[in-house]
């Protein structure tokens, strides 16, 4: 096998978490924004992850997403490309009958980069899938706060504590039965893919 061969392998993955979830509850809203996740993984690594809407005949449930490695991480750097060295990968996540599975797309660098570094990206992000590291959301997973269902800027606390901005709280409501507790530990039982 050969090295780009391995950078595009489809990998086996437990389910995303709770972005899982996230997803339905956005397709079950009349005017769902599509938020970006912008996530922390490390001091130097930030994810950026968004839901694929359903694209029939291909409707398989999706994310999309990229890693930005920089030195001193901040939000900022995955709006504007930062000018110090980088390296970043793209990626896909897909669950075709029940497995989810993750593979890098693209990458890119900026000043310093090679196979070897771009390998250990590719290494580092996969790990924070295989490891269920969005299993619990918490504000310290987020780059900065922000709703999680439209992406504003989250200001109070009761909406920092459920991650869901005042405007969000009453239409993810009326979502129904996929309505759950993110800032605690309850996950929904039954989640129709669509
Ligand atoms: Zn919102």
């Amino acid at each position: 096998m050969t090295y780009y061969d391995s950078f595009y392998a489809r990998v086996d993955i437990p389910p995303p978490g709770q972005f899982v979830a996230i997803r339905e509850w956005l397709l079950a809203l009349a005017k769902p924004k599509w938020p970006k996740w912008r996530l922390r993984l490390a001091a130097d690594l930030l994810c950026e992850l968004h839901a694929c809407r359903p694209n029939p005949p291909f409707a398989v449930p999706g994310f999309e997403g990229r890693g930005l490695c920089v030195e001193a991480a901040a939000y900022a750097d995955l709006e504007k490309r930062p000018e110090r060295p980088f390296q970043q990968v793209h990626f896909q996540l897909d669950c075709r009958e029940g497995q989810w599975q993750w593979r890098a797309m693209k990458w890119r660098w900026h000043i310093e980069g090679d196979a070897d570094r771009i390998a250990a990206v590719r290494t580092r992000l996969l790990t924070a899938f295989h490891i269920r590291q969005f299993d619990a959301l918490g504000l310290d997973l987020l780059a900065r706060p922000a709703c999680l269902l439209c992406g504003k800027l989250l200001t109070d606390p009761l909406s920092m504590a459920r991650l869901i901005g005042p405007e969000c709280a009453g239409t993810a409501q009326q979502a129904g039965s996929i309505l759950w507790n993110l800032a605690g530990d309850k996950q929904p039982d039954q989640l129709v893919f669509h």
